[in-house]
């Protein structure tokens, strides 16, 4: 299924990949492949593919459509095809990366790389950040980096650190390079006592909110107050949609001494999201309750 979807005629390489064609060539990463037995008609408007003929060593089609069609000859460019190699391609990112090599599938979307360093490489061939976030998580190592295909989200966020093959990538020079590529501070990683309310929005328990996740990092960390954790994770332990909690319920379940500091934490807590555009995290309803914004993700 992959080698069928990644087999590609010379020419829509050449058109597609001008100056790394012969780079990925000479890399091994496109590995030629048998030449191919049809081609796209030129000889008419409808889209499909005709069956190529071998006359004396040359190479034509005849499009079934067109009853005035001729024989139309095909071009060695189009006959050749290469293979996308994706092993080719891994081990060579790996070398150049300075990990040390130990590629090996872990299953169907995933590659383990190595290591570089203390961080284990991985990498998902997949250009979706929904499917890329679902394989990483069935991986059970700890420390972890996972490079994958798609474009880097403008924001997001993830527990997993990704990078994007494409922003690591540089031609120069008619070959390809690998960039140094960033990854998070330990310090701004969720762990299972932060409350990840939304893509954009984690509260950590050390009461920091890390805001607008961006190229594998949170582009704020804004500090809080621990009431302001423990009024959000009582509401985030407690969220069901329709239900509400007045501040004297709040000021009771957390044994909080002064309610009315309440209003005040929540009141804090939204002008900081309003600040740095992201969702409020706490909505006022009726009769003076409160409760999470049923629009964040972690109501999903
Ligand atoms: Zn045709």
């Amino acid at each position: 299924m992959l080698n069928r979807i990644l087999t590609l005629p010379e020419s829509s390489l050449k058109e597609n990949l001008p100056y790394t064609f012969q780079f990925l060539l000479d890399k091994g990463i496109l590995a030629p492949t048998r030449p191919v037995d049809n081609v796209k008609c030129r000889d008419c408007d409808i889209d499909h593919f005709e069956q190529i003929v071998e006359i004396n060593h040359r190479y034509f089609t005849k499009c079934e459509y067109n009853e005035y069609a001729s024989l139309s000859e095909v071009q060695a460019p189009e006959l050749n095809s290469y293979r996308f190699n994706l092993t080719a391609l891994l081990e060579w990112f790996s070398k150049e990366s300075k990990i040390s090599t130990q590629i090996k599938r872990v299953n169907e979307e995933t590659w383990y790389l190595g290591k570089n360093i203390d961080r284990n490489m991985y990498f998902i061939f997949s250009t979706s950040l929904d499917d890329t976030i679902n394989e990483a998580g069935k991986i059970n190592t700890e420390n972890n980096i996972f490079i994958w295909l798609g474009n880097k989200p403008l924001t997001g966020f993830s527990t997993i650190e990704m990078v994007s093959i494409q922003d690591i990538f540089k031609y120069k020079g008619g070959g390809l390079y690998i960039l140094p590529y960033k990854t998070k501070p330990n310090n701004v990683k969720p762990n299972q006592k932060d409350i990840i309310l939304d893509r954009d929005i984690v509260l950590t328990d050390d009461f920091h909110l890390l805001l607008d996740f961006e190229n594998g990092t949170y582009n704020h960390s804004v500090k809080t107050y621990p009431q302001t954790y423990r009024i959000v994770r009582y509401l985030y332990d407690q969220r069901k949609y329709g239900k509400y909690y007045s501040s004297k319920e709040l000021g009771e379940n957390l044994h909080f001494g002064i309610q009315r500091v309440i209003p005040t934490r929540i009141k804090e807590l939204n002008n900081i999201c309003s600040k740095h555009r992201v969702k409020q995290v706490i909505l006022s309803f009726p009769n003076k309750t409160w409760a999470l914004n049923p629009d964040l993700n972690c109501f999903k």
